[in-house]
């Protein structure tokens, strides 16, 4: 029989009844807990609608108000815990998809939030600055095109007075317009796709900066076509391989400041995006259906990653991308 030396024996001694203090004393808890675990089990393939969707089409930019089915943003689902009391966050693309789950949440987790969104998104936009106000925090609304360098920089100073400073900065605001051939896409719509998709990322970095102190956060929406880029998708999925490396290498340049970076990727998501003009009919009918499972994100599923990057929790992650993409996405 092999022996132990008595520190390894006595550790173990010492493990075991500590172990079982613990458990008695903690039992009446979990008899308590049981039942919220039970009731919170969720099949993640059946929680959403899957495919067949039925067809629809909207002009860009497109309102999540006018999608059938109506994607979840966490209205009535996101539970907040403080995590981000205090917090002052400016979210480009916040009326809709990702990045209104993300205001939603914040908003709930104690941040006061500033939207940019088209002028054309305002039914969208005004259902979430009320749902910020509900939560008794500031809800700024600053609509505007993202395309110019000009509104770029007054964006971050606007929201930087009106929120009485900046920490959180989301690039989310996105172009993606399918095109089956590369002489489909014109020079303005190419350039429409980098302004949207990099330039404004950089402007509206360049234009935080002064406003980071270490703790702040940049939160890039990059996605799954940073790695795997469809044929369709050609000039879109160039201004994601750029978000993903701009993260990367932003987060190099700031961390000596304490300033964190990081990245959202995608998969399908049920967003105005891909109604107007972002994916084709048959693509639309069948979304996500690909995915291990079975169906397309809701924006809601994604809320909790752009929390946690912001959060102070996540003290040692820069320069990360994290992936939500329902089993298929590669970040
Ligand atoms: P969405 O349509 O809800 O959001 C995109 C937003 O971009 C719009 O709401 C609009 O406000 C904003 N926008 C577009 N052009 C603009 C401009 N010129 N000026 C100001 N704002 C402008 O769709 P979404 O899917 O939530 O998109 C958010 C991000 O997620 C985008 O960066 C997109 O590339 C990315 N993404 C989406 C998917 C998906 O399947 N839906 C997958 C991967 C990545
Ligand atoms: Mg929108």
């Amino acid at each position: 029989m092999p022996t132990f030396p008595s520190f390894i024996l006595s550790r173990r001694h010492m493990l075991a009844s500590t172990t079982a203090a613990l458990a008695a004393s903690a039992l009446p808890a979990l008899s308590q807990d049981t039942t919220v675990k039970a009731s919170s089990m969720e099949d993640p393939t059946t929680k959403y609608p899957q495919p067949p969707f039925q067809e629809q089409t909207q002009p860009f930019p497109g309102l999540a108000g006018k999608m059938t089915p109506k994607p979840d943003h966490g209205e009535t689902s996101y539970k907040g815990s403080g995590r981000l009391a205090g917090r002052k966050a400016l979210i480009t693309g916040g009326d809709s998809g990702m990045g209104r789950a993300a205001a939603i949440a914040y908003a709930r987790e104690g941040a006061d939030v500033a939207i940019n969104y088209l002028p054309d998104e305002e039914p969208d936009a005004k259902e979430v600055i009320a749902l910020i106000e509900k939560e008794g925090r500031k809800g700024i609304a600053l609509p505007g095109d993202l395309r110019d360098e000009a509104f770029c920089v007054k964006l971050v100073e606007d929201a930087a007075k009106a929120l009485g400073g900046l920490d959180i900065l989301v690039n989310n605001a996105g172009r993606q317009q399918q095109a089956q051939s590369l002489s489909d896409i014109t020079t303005e719509a190419f350039d429409a796709t980098m302004k949207t998709n990099i330039y404004a990322m950089f402007w509206l970095t360049k234009a935080a900066l002064k406003h980071l102190q270490p703790g702040s956060s940049i939160i890039q929406t990059t996605s799954e076509q940073a790695y795997d880029p469809s044929e369709n998708l050609v000039d879109y999925a160039i201004t994601k391989a750029a978000g993903m490396s701009f993260t990367k290498s932003m987060a190099k340049q700031l961390g000596p400041k304490g300033i964190r970076v990081n990245g959202v990727a995608p998969g399908p998501v049920w967003t105005p995006l891909q109604v107007s003009g972002g994916a084709t009919m048959e693509k639309l009918v069948e979304f996500g259906g690909d995915t291990p499972l079975g169906r397309p994100g809701q924006p809601a599923e994604l809320a909790s990653i752009y929390v946690q990057l912001a959060d102070n929790g996540a003290s040692f992650s820069t320069g990360q991308i994290y992936g939500a993409a329902g089993g298929s996405g590669q970040p």
